[in-house]
């Protein structure tokens, strides 16, 4: 954050008065976290389910905070720092978000979408780092309180922001994005996460086009065109649009895909035809690279400048991440996450992969998917085609509804449910040799990254 005495922070806040202190300390950043707060940030306690950061002001002032924000209803604010008082921090720290924005000569790209949101901002991301100074969201910070914050940690040094935007209900990103107010929104995908609380994959599709709320008029909105949800809501709009996808209707589409070892080629034409490299599996990574691709022509940058750029790319990890055992099995840790779609997109991954003696599928629960959630994971299981997967091993209560869909396609004895993690590392060493490759996803919650770590030692 650029340097601001107390007093000029307190102005951005409305409704904030100046308890006590010093009003002409220089606030260097601000910090809701008491283990990672830095010498010279304002403190802001947040009020949660299960902890009150009022509590723990000692600890902020202990490791370096120089004032503090503090509830009006909160009792003894603190006498051994400044201190102002709001009616509510959370509103507060999301109002200097705001006005710090405004106060910028930044450019915002906001990503939004049930998938892809954070592959797609390191794809942005790596693009924009040929040219320009660019800040992040870090890991997954993308929600009501992880945005404002990375707002406030942009500075002189930056140019352009790439916030990623996530939601589980209406009206989330409307807000996010009236406070981001993007200079580009890009549209991932719609699928089924967060069914539970929308009702519908149209409401799903509403509520991410909420994204466009706070979008620049002179600004462009990238979104996938293969979605029909997408397409029919996009009419006429005062902004620019762009769309990616596989279907050659897109401004932007991809041709000649090879999958290789250690990633993916495809072709993109339009004016010129242009080759690229992403160091990473699956179409649907190669449709993220699309809307990175628009999002560097928004910024003037030239296709070989964007080509180098996604070369180079680092993705936050356990992301389609492969990992090599010494002896040479092959892991893609995509354990980070699952939904109906993104699950598909990895076994379609697997289909098409070859080079591999055997192709091994490890899937866990999908998590949040409301009434529909056995039916979910029925389709998956009935999704696997058996011709092109060896083996397909599903862990947790729900997975056994994989299970028993792969079972219409498979052989009885290529399809095993555990509900031990052990049990199933036991029979996946008793299978695998090294020249296979094999899949490891579910939910966060799973934990099913604990698989490869297990296999890892298990030489
Ligand atoms: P979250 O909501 O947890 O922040 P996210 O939208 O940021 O998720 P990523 O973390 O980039 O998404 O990827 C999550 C999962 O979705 C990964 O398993 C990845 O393989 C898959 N995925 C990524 N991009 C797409 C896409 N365009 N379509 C379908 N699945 C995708
Ligand atoms: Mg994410």
């Amino acid at each position: 954050m650029i340097k601001r005495t107390l007093k000029q922070l307190a102005t951005m806040i409305p409704g904030s008065v100046f308890h006590s202190g010093n009003e002409a300390a220089v606030i260097e950043g601000v910090s809701i976290d008491t283990r990672t707060i830095q010498q010279g940030n304002l403190y802001i306690p947040i009020k949660g389910e299960r902890f009150n950061g009022h509590t723990f002001v000692h600890k902020a002032i202990e490791n370096g905070a120089v004032a503090t924000l503090w509830n009006k209803d909160e009792e003894n604010p603190p006498t051994d720092i400044s201190v102002i008082l709001v009616d509510d921090t959370l509103v507060a720290l999301q109002q200097l978000a705001k006005s710090y924005r405004h106060e910028l000569d930044i450019k915002v790209v906001g990503i939004t979408g049930s998938n892809g949101k954070t592959t797609a901002k390191d794809m942005v991301k790596a693009v924009l780092d040929t040219t320009y100074r660019v800040l992040k969201t870090d890991g997954n910070f993308n929600n009501h309180i992880g945005m404002p914050l990375t707002i406030l940690r942009l500075d002189e040094t930056h140019d352009i922001a790439v916030l990623e935007m996530g939601m589980s209900s209406r009206g989330e990103i409307e807000f996010l994005s009236n406070l981001a107010e993007p200079d580009v929104a890009i549209i991932t995908n719609i699928g089924e996460s967060h069914l539970q609380d929308l009702g519908s994959r149209d409401g799903i599709a509403e509520a991410k086009l909420e994204i466009t709320s706070g979008l620049a008029p002179t600004g462009q909105l990238v979104y996938n065109g293969d979605e029909p949800l997408l397409t029919s809501r996009v009419v006429n709009p005062v902004f620019e649009t762009m769309t990616f996808g596989s279907s050659e209707q897109n401004d932007l589409y991809p041709s000649a895909i090879s999958a290789e070892e250690l990633g993916t080629t495809f072709t993109v034409s339009r004016e010129t035809t242009y080759s690229f490299f992403i160091p990473v599996l699956g179409k649907h990574n190669v449709h993220n690279a699309l809307s990175a691709i628009a999002v560097g022509h928004y910024f003037g940058l030239d296709n070989e400048t964007i080509a180098k750029g996604l070369k180079e790319l680092k993705l936050t990890n356990m992301r389609m991440e492969l990992v090599k055992r010494t002896d040479g099995l092959t892991f893609i840790n995509d354990a980070y996450n699952a939904s109906p779609t993104s699950i598909k997109a990895a076994i379609t991954l697997m289909h098409d992969l070859e080079g591999y003696k055997q192709k091994i599928l490890v899937l866990g629960d999908m998590l949040e998917l409301g009434d529909q959630e056995k039916e979910f994971h029925k389709e998956v299981g009935e999704f696997i085609q058996a011709e092109k997967i060896d083996y397909v091993l599903t862990y947790g209560p729900l997975s056994v509804e994989i299970e028993q869909g792969a079972k219409n396609n498979f052989a009885e004895d290529k399809v095993m449910h555990f509900e031990e993690k052990d049990e199933l590392v036991k029979k996946l060493t008793a299978i695998t040799t090294r020249e296979d490759v094999v899949l490891v996803k579910a939910s966060r919650g799973m934990k099913l990254e604990e698989v490869i770590s297990k296999m890892m030692h298990k030489l």
